[in-house]
């Protein structure tokens, strides 16, 4: 932290700034320029703010400098490979999870999860509890889902990604997922992101579509520091100006990620453009920008889907995405 006096500061305007570093624990460096005072905080891991010095008499502003989050940061640690067992998330292997947006019926779900199973992906994303726009909207097979779900996962031997909207369902939703998915519209909610931190399930944290890079690393802070260092994040588009995709990919936020934070990063085409035959490039984009894996969703019957269908590729093209990453892993110092 940076606190800069005015020109027309006092030296007892100064000295008042100083106590109150002190009084809150920290030390301080006074720097004399020809015009202006600056007092630096020394020790600032975050835990004092700006406003703390706005209102003294004197103070010009006061400006943070060092980051405000420490467990997910860099500087903490260089990296995060997420364990699944025999699957993992972060190290050099690039990973695929594919499915449908919701869990419809037994039939959808069993013969989407065994056409991915034969391609080799071994995680399997679809949603039981479904946060929608419109409460009109699909929401969900909700609890029948979730017998699906056990029964698929078991059957094909697949690794379950699946969502978790509030509390209350994070116990049943935790005997299922292999990896619990925090929703773009509930990476805000700071009681869910409590909780999950008390467990130690991995967790697929999605970037809300109008959160900064900065406030999503925030939010998983808040399930590291709850004790859960199971973390992967997801860029899956944010809102812009632009209506002619249901989002813009932010890629930009991969490689601005990966120097920020030790998490492991994946990317969702599927809702960062909204457009089923844009998926496969953008899939490639954000494997050549460093992401560590995609979740694409994945549907026997897109036009019958009953939500994300226009989104969401039928998996057989799941094969032509996996020829063009097998060409673009090497390129990238990946493997697949
Ligand atoms: C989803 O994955 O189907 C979903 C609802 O995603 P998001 O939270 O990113 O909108
Ligand atoms: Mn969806």
């Amino acid at each position: 932290m940076l606190v800069v006096m005015k020109k027309t500061a006092t030296q007892k305007n100064v000295e008042c700034v100083k106590e109150k570093i002190i009084s809150l624990g920290f030390s301080f460096q006074e720097i004399k320029g020809s015009t202006i005072t600056v007092v630096i905080v020394i020790g600032n891991k975050g835990k004092i703010g700006s406003e703390q010095f706005l209102y003294f008499e004197g103070v010009e502003n006061a400006i943070s400098i060092s980051k405000p989050y420490l467990l997910v940061s860099k500087d903490l640690k260089e990296k995060t490979i997420v364990n699944f067992g025999d699957e993992k998330i972060g190290d050099e292997k690039i990973i695929l999870i594919a499915g449908p947006c919701s869990v419809e019926n037994k039939n959808q779900i069993f013969s989407i999860a065994e056409e991915i199973k034969n391609y080799g992906i071994n995680f399997l994303r679809g949603g039981a509890f479904k946060p929608r726009t419109s409460p009109y909207s699909f929401q969900g097979l909700k609890n029948d889902a979730i017998s699906l779900l056990k029964e698929v996962k078991e059957k094909f031997k697949m690794k379950l990604v699946t969502e978790v909207m509030d509390v209350e369902t994070l116990p049943l939703i935790s005997e299922v997922a292999d990896c619990l998915q925090i929703g773009a519209r509930n990476m805000q909610n700071y009681s869910l992101l409590e909780a999950i931190g008390k467990i130690k399930i991995p967790v697929l944290l999605k970037r809300g579509f109008s959160a900064t890079i900065d406030e999503l690393l925030m939010s998983a802070e808040y399930i590291l520091k709850g004790g859960n260092e199971n973390v992967i994040l997801c860029e899956r588009g944010i809102r812009t100006f632009e209506t002619a995709t249901r989002n813009t990919l932010d890629l930009n936020a991969i490689p601005v990620l990966k120097k920020l934070t030790h998490l492991p990063v994946i990317v969702d085409p599927s809702h960062g453009i909204g457009i089923w035959d844009a998926v496969l490039p953008m899939s490639l984009a954000a494997i050549a920008c460093g992401a560590d894996g995609l979740i694409i969703e994945t549907h026997n019957d897109p036009m019958n889907a009953l939500s994300d269908g226009y989104q969401s590729i039928k998996p057989n093209k799941l094969k032509t995405l996996i020829d063009k990453l097998k060409l673009l892993a090497p390129i990238v110092d990946r493997k697949f």
